[in-house]
């Protein structure tokens, strides 16, 4: 059979699939395995300014402008004022997006690449470009990061509470999860409370159940995967890797639907390039591999970090935590980390007033 032919096709329709297929311009075949929006993963939590600038603001289910972390020993209390995090409906958010691109999208499993033809279950398609926005899954640039363990792996598994609240909360403490955190997102009405494992461990319910019990709250229906740890290749033989496909969701605190986005509107604006003829091939696969690899010392820092609290027993924790508040410390990684992905997305006002912090003894 002969394959179909596009300008882009993109494998994969959650956060990077979409983000990529926005700014897409052309014949664009948009790929995934259930319809947009119905198979959510993530307990969807991300700066608002994301939402807002994506034009999917619609979709926000609470705005929070506190994170509460507490560790064994002392509570550090983040005021983010003027940059506040929201919780949004993964469902209207996608959707938001897709109204957004010019792509076609078809629901069928994405198997392999075999000679510059993407093979699926719904048939043969070609195009000179090809972008894996698959997740862990990696469909197209290598299979599954588990199998091949070209990319260090956490999971994470998640439920849905009623607990009401206005803070995002979070647990780094080895008697909830060795060598994890747990977090409760209040969404509206409900919240989200998961567990995540940087050990890759995926054995979580029990814990997840018993955190849930410690709160005195009963679980709905359980979902849960493995994300990345640590930056992937970009770009595999001719193929663009983004999202957590490439490695990008941010090593320690998980959060990659932010980098999703960030990574998959610049690989956009390249891939157009290739489709207007202005840019061959290959000049869009190097620039977007430079580009890339230009944030490579912030996952590595980040990998370093998650890594040390990994390993610390749970009496250094609230040592450690007090130790990221001194200010001269402090100073320098907060403002860096709410940075990350506002280029080309917002004007860079990062004024000092912007967030507040404090800690004390856990339990207070
Ligand atoms: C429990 C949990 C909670 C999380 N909470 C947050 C959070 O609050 N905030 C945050 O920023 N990050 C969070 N993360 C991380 C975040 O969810 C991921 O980094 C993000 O989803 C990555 O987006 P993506 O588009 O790259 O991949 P994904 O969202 O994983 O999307 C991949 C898409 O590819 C499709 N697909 C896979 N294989 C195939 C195939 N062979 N054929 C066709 N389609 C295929 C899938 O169906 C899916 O739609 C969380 C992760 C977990 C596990």
């Amino acid at each position: 059979m002969r394959a179909r032919t596009y300008d882009a096709i993109i494998a994969g329709a959650s956060f990077a699939g979409l983000a990529v297929a926005r700014e897409l311009h052309g014949r664009v075949l948009l790929l995934d395995r259930y319809p947009v929006g119905e198979h959510q993963t993530s307990a969807c939590g991300t700066p608002l300014w994301i939402a807002e600038q994506l034009g999917v603001k619609e979709s926000v289910l609470q705005v929070h402008r506190r994170a509460v972390v507490h560790t064994p020993t002392r509570t550090v209390i983040y005021d983010a004022l003027e940059l506040p995090y929201c919780t949004f409906d993964y469902r209207r958010f996608c959707h938001g997006l897709l109204v957004q691109s010019d792509a076609e999208f078809r629901r069928t499993t994405v198997r392999s690449l075999r000679d510059g033809v993407v093979e699926t279950d719904a048939g043969r398609f070609e195009a000179p470009v090809i972008v894996d926005a698959s997740g862990w899954h990696r469909a197209l640039v290598g299979g599954p990061a588990l199998a091949t363990r070209r990319v260090r792996l956490s999971f994470g598994l998640e439920t849905e509470a009623g607990y009401t609240g206005d803070d995002l909360y979070f647990w780094v403490d080895p008697t909830i999860l060795e060598e994890g955190a747990a977090w409760l997102f209040p969404i509206g009405g409900r919240s989200r409370v998961g567990v995540g494992s940087y050990a890759g461990a995926s054995k979580l319910r029990g814990p997840l159940e018993r955190f849930l019990g410690g709160l005195d709250l009963v679980p709905g229906s359980f979902h849960g995967t493995y994300f990345p740890a640590g930056l992937a290749a970009p770009t595999v033989g001719r193929v663009f890797a983004v999202g957590d496909a490439g490695g990008h969701c941010l090593p320690l605190t998980g959060e990659g639907i932010r980098p999703a986005v960030y990574f998959g509107r610049m690989l956009g604006g390249i891939a157009q390039g290739v489709i207007d003829g202005r840019l061959s091939l290959e000049s869009a696969l190097a620039t977007y591999r430079r580009r890339v690899l230009a944030h490579r010392s912030a996952y590595r820092l980040l990998r370093a970090i998650q890594w040390v609290v990994q390993k610390a027993p749970g009496a250094w924790l609230g040592s450690l935590a007090e130790l990221s508040l001194r200010p001269w410390l402090f100073r320098r990684w907060w403002p860096a980390y709410l940075r990350f992905g506002r280029a080309g997305m917002l004007d860079e006002r990062m004024g000092a007033a912007v967030f507040t912090i404090r800690s004390q003894p856990t339990g207070q």
